[in-house]
């Protein structure tokens, strides 16, 4: 299921209540059923789910209401509040500051999209006046320097790589501290995945950290991940405890549930979302207005 058709879904449930003969308790409850089932359909964890049912209900609470209240709009704003709060981890995400070195590393499994969005970010903070540059510490995945060079060619942004270091510590730590000498405000750097969580994944991403001390780890996760997403983001999260999350690929065919449940397993803010291959395909995520285009 796409992640319109789940908002069309979650629409057409408040709608059909609006025009049911009697909006009564049952009907309410039919409609809290169809969201809970659209919800859980596109991946969303069963107990953040069965959350917003209870958080909806008492929001409600549907036999205090007066005999005369806009029971239609009441419900609608709790909907909204409610799939709000999905998306909200009441965190605010690391803020890059103008003058300074800002070091932002990215983690994630292989195939997530972590060097693709890695330019994407920097295009976005170049475009925005940051001094940005790329440093590619993906030294397992053969191409992947490439890659890099390729995208960063494009966009106009100096990156730093290796073709025979095959240390990524070594790699990331040079990079950072060459970009850092010559004043680069934004210093993005691109990690290797692999395509399962494993411990020299995990040893590496710990290395790295160390070695450049990022003031930013962001995780990349695939739209498509569904319930795996939750498992995955913990783990990820115990230990290189990033501090963002950019959901990608949303352009495709998941609904992506399973990823926004990382938020609310980790507690950790939706950055941006990818929304397509090309480099001006990246979106500022923000809880609200997600919701709103969610539901249409
Ligand atoms: P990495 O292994 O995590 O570095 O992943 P890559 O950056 O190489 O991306 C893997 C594939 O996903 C590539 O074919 C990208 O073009 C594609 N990709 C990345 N982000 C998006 C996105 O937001 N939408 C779509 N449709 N494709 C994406």
């Amino acid at each position: 299921m796409v992640l319109q058709d789940l908002g069309r879904r979650i629409n057409a449930a408040v709608t059909d209540l609006g025009r049911a003969p009697t909006l009564d308790e049952k009907a309410f409850d039919g409609m809290l059923k169809e969201i809970s089932n659209a919800l859980v359909e596109a991946d969303v964890n069963v107990k953040l789910v069965a959350n917003l049912r209870k958080t909806i209900k008492n929001t409600v609470k549907f036999h205090e209401l007066p005999p005369h209240a806009n029971k239609k709009r009441l419900i609608q704003k709790a909907v909204f509040d409610a799939l709000v709060d999905i998306v909200n981890p009441h965190q605010n995400a690391y803020q890059a500051k103008k003058g300074k070195s800002n070091v932002i590393m990215f983690v994630g499994l292989q195939g997530a999209g972590k060097t693709t969005t890695c330019t994407k970010l920097a295009r976005w903070y170049q475009a925005r006046g940051f001094k940005t540059c790329l440093v590619c510490a993906d030294t397992f995945r053969a191409g992947a320097f490439d890659q890099l060079k390729q995208n960063a060619t494009k966009a106009k942004i100096p990156y730093y790589g290796s073709l025979t270091q095959t240390d990524p510590v070594v790699v990331a730590r040079d990079g950072v501290e060459k970009f850092k000498k010559e004043k680069f405000e934004i210093i993005i750097v691109d990690t290797s995945g692999r395509h399962h969580q494993e411990d020299a994944l995990f040893a590496e991403m710990v290395e790295i950290q160390s070695a450049v001390q990022p003031h930013q780890t962001v995780m990349v996760l695939d739209a498509s991940i569904g319930q795996a997403a939750e498992a995955q983001s913990r783990a990820f999260k115990e230990t290189a405890d990033f501090g963002a999350i950019i959901i990608t690929k949303t352009d495709g065919a998941a609904a992506g549930g399973g990823a926004i449940s990382a938020v609310a397993a980790t507690h950790t803010p939706i950055v941006f979302i990818g929304t397509g291959e090309h480099l001006l395909d990246l979106e500022k995520f923000n809880p609200e207005s997600f919701v709103s285009k969610l539901l249409g």
